[in-house]
């Protein structure tokens, strides 16, 4: 069976599944998105991204033309469609269609539920950890367009990702205007140094990761102390571990930054009791 994406109420086939070229996603990036897992049947965290979404879209003064009730049920219906059982789900909203320049008051907005498979890392590399670099690249400003939206403008995530891939890398660490550790292109970083977790706060220029905050509950629970902190590339440098989280890296060690080995140079205990409670909390 193909691959069956959801179009403003209608399913087609993914060859079929087509926009405008006029859409003011396609031309300036105009929209916004979210990736979403689903594990075991269910869509995880549903409610966290559709409200994610609306925020971004608030953001941008994009009204999304449904109510969150319906674009839950659009994407409950495309992956009973497409009969998926583990995957991955990326749910837009473009401003849509209007006049060639940037004035939006002519776009109809576009919503989309695609639904397929994501893997980004190999698989051995959850087991031995990543190799990434800090980018040349900031992190957007805040008085850009915040980092807490999730738009479909990734071209400064993608020239700091392609940095990283030219230097034999999977990720980058991008720095905040400030010189501090905002995040990777697609992923929260945390660390941990003598025990403690910690992990940039929002307002250190990062999108509001749901898999995050989800991990900092876990840690939470797990009585794993945990503070948000500043945090410097000196910082990851001397830290015992670093891990990045992701809706689609999930929970993945980082052993090496910029050259320099990460604590004991593999996934450290914390990292790995964290990635165990991610797991088990997936599947309950
Ligand atoms: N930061 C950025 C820039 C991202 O694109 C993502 C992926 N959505 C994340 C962090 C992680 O967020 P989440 O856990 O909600 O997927």
């Amino acid at each position: 069976m193909s691959t069956r994406v959801w179009i403003n109420g209608q399913l087609f086939d993914k060859y079929e599944a087509k926009v405008s070229v006029y859409d003011h996603g396609f031309l300036y990036g105009d929209g916004v998105f979210e990736g979403i897992r689903i594990y075991a049947g269910k869509v995880f965290k549903h409610k966290e991204h559709i409200d994610r979404l609306y925020e971004s879209a608030k953001a941008i003064a994009l009204t999304i033309p449904l109510t969150p009730e319906q674009v839950m049920q659009a994407v409950e219906e495309t992956v009973a469609a497409n009969k998926k059982v583990d995957g991955y789900i990326r749910l837009i909203v473009s401003r849509g269609a209007g006049s060639l320049g940037l004035d939006p008051r002519k776009c109809e907005p576009n919503v989309i539920v695609i639904v397929d498979d994501i893997s980004i890392y190999p698989k051995e590399l959850y087991e031995n950890g990543l190799e990434i670099i800090t980018s040349s690249y900031m992190r957007n400003h805040p008085n850009v367009v915040s980092p807490r939206v999730k738009s479909m403008n990734y071209l400064n995530n993608i020239l700091a990702k392609m940095e990283a891939i030219r230097a034999n890398c999977l990720e980058a660490i991008m720095l905040n205007h400030k010189g501090e550790v905002a995040e990777c292109t697609a992923d929260n970083l945390f660390i941990v140094r003598h025990g403690v977790l910690k992990t940039p706060p929002t307002d250190a220029g990062i999108l509001e990761g749901i898999t995050r905050n989800l991990v900092i509950d876990l840690a939470k629970e797990a009585n794993i102390p945990f503070t948000e902190a500043t945090l410097t590339r000196h910082d990851v440098y001397i830290a015992d571990e670093v891990f990045l989280t992701g809706t689609a890296a999930e929970v993945i060690a980082v052993t090496k930054i910029d050259g320099r080995t990460i604590g004991s140079g593999k996934q450290g205990p914390i990292t790995k009791q964290l990635r165990e409670l991610f797991t088990a909390s997936i599947r309950g």
